[in-house]
């Protein structure tokens, strides 16, 4: 008898498919721009991809800020708030902090205690921007702090929030895609670009 002809087992064919199953399983995950179109986030993965978003920052970026101390990333701030914030009160503490990193979506933290000073209630602010911005373009380290300045005057993300970041630094939101971009990019595995 004639054996009846089955499909044969290819180990590099099922090899391929359970490649192909596992990336269409698991497109890269961007949990940096979560709340940007899922358009601009498949652009987002092409580049990465594609290898590309090295050249492109550093070539839009090419210089690191020199704020490398909590005490200048103290002026620094202190410098933005006389300018756009006069009124906001003053400033306990600003500092770079290596904890904030495992927080996934915070690039930075503002928080406020109410003290009790003369019979007057006085905010006393603390700034805290994640310490990886230490290495990092001017324009990243001016964006967290405008966004959390702004914290200072608007609690929530909403309308009024983003127009006084924009009031500070026009291009925010730009800037704000772009910090997000670069996370994004070393969440690849990726290392720092201005390390
Ligand atoms: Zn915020």
């Amino acid at each position: 008898m004639k054996p009846i002809p089955t499909p044969k087992y290819s180990g590099s064919i099922s090899a391929q498919l359970r490649k192909d199953k596992a990336a269409a399983a698991s497109p890269l995950a961007l949990p940096y721009l979560a709340s940007y179109a899922p358009s601009l986030q498949q652009k987002v993965r092409d580049w990465l991809q594609a290898g590309k978003a090295a050249e492109w920052l550093l070539r839009k970026y090419p210089q690191a800020h020199a704020v490398r101390t909590d005490k200048a990333l103290y002026d620094y701030v202190d410098a933005l708030k006389a300018q756009y914030l006069r009124n906001a009160g003053q400033l306990h503490r600003v500092a770079y902090d290596s904890r904030i990193h495992v927080v996934r979506n915070a690039l930075g933290l503002h928080t406020r205690r109410a003290i009790a000073h003369g019979g007057k209630l006085n905010a006393r602010h603390e700034i805290h921007v994640a310490a990886m911005f230490k290495q990092a373009p001017d324009d990243f380290l001016r964006m967290i702090c405008v966004h959390e300045l702004a914290h200072i005057r608007v609690m929530d993300h909403d309308k009024a929030f983003y127009q006084l970041c924009t009031h500070m630094e026009p291009d925010y939101h730009q800037l704000e895609f772009d910090v997000r971009f670069y996370l994004s990019y070393l969440d690849t595995g990726a290392e720092p670009l201005w390390g």
